[in-house]
């Protein structure tokens, strides 16, 4: 039996045909037009099925899934206002590819799906309980337990990204401070660092500021750590203690002891890592000090997909 998982973007479908054994028989990607609305995107969504059929029976598709942006409605199958599909208020899209493809369709969303796909197919395998977190534009998060995303009462739990750190902290996008997403999203990230490099003229990075607001992006800060700046190296500990402070917290409520990182920021690697680990273990309460586990995502890109395609392995 084979199974399809894609991954709604606002720029790309991404898709995968899965087989026996949790092993990948054939991946794809398509435009996804989002801003040709509803209609035509649910269009690339059949050709995405129809792209990965090519490489196996239909008669052996045993199901469907599909993670997307935003809020989902996983139990009546809707994706609800989705941010970054323009014109889409609430899609039936899993009636949509049911009547179609004639095969149970689940839906979720994108982070509970990332952290799904680590579970069944990335560094999330040899753990039964963890709390997926990627970091991107936002700070996204799925907390699973038993191997199965945990939604909460109305379907809006793991939104770990609005943990407040500091009730005076930084606003957030949300209405709150404090959010870990408004230290550690990109922009906000980036913001902070820009404040720190202009004490720094000696760092390397310094000439970036000079270049107007978007010449200094994540991925400069990390390279510039790797080449042993000592100010890039302090921003990303620096970021990596708060998010570690707030892994602290979930660790303490959760008695969840391991975190899985990725997306853009994660690929700063160890000073980044070295603060989550030192804000984490040294904040936690005594009983989980030094047992919090910080794991680097393994899956990338893919996670979302293959997420997906696991939804239908869960109950
Ligand atoms: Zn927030």
């Amino acid at each position: 039996m084979t199974t399809i998982g894609i991954d709604v973007g606002g720029t790309n479908i991404k898709a995968v045909l899965t087989g026996r054994d949790r092993c990948i028989l054939a991946k794809l990607s398509l435009p996804t037009y989002a801003e040709r609305g509803p209609d035509v995107v649910i269009g690339q969504l059949h050709a995405a099925v129809e792209g990965l059929l090519e490489h196996a029976s239909r008669d052996d598709l045993s199901g469907i899934g599909i993670g997307a942006p935003g809020s989902v409605d996983f139990e009546r199958g809707m994706i609800l206002h989705p941010p970054n599909l323009p014109g889409w208020e609430e899609v039936p899209v899993v009636a949509l590819m049911r009547d179609r493809w004639q095969v149970p369709v689940r839906i979720d969303n994108d982070a509970n799906c990332a952290a799904l796909g680590e579970a069944y197919f990335g560094a999330g395998r040899r753990v039964a309980h963890f709390v997926g977190i990627t970091l991107g534009t936002g700070v996204g998060s799925g907390i699973i337990i038993d191997r199965k995303i945990y939604h909460g009462e109305k379907g809006y739990g793991g939104e770990f990204g609005h943990t407040s750190i500091d009730y005076n902290g930084p606003p957030c996008g949300c209405g709150n401070f404090g959010c870990i997403e408004a230290y550690l999203g990109n922009s906000y990230l980036v913001a902070n660092a820009r404040e720190r490099i202009l004490h720094h003229p000696e760092s390397p990075l310094y000439a970036l500021l000079s270049e107007g607001t978007g010449a200094l992006t994540p991925r400069h800060i990390s390279e510039a750590a790797a080449d042993a700046d000592p100010v890039a190296f302090d921003i990303l500990y620096d970021a990596g203690f708060k998010l570690g402070i707030a892994i602290a917290n979930a660790a303490n409520l959760l008695d969840i002891t391991t975190f899985i990182i990725g997306g853009g920021v994660s690929a700063a690697g160890k000073p980044l890592f070295d603060g989550i680990a030192e804000g984490a273990n040294g904040r936690a309460l005594k009983v989980h000090r030094g047992f919090i586990s910080i794991l680097p995502a393994a899956l990338g890109n893919d996670a979302g997909m293959l997420g997906a395609a696991s939804l239908l392995a869960t109950p």
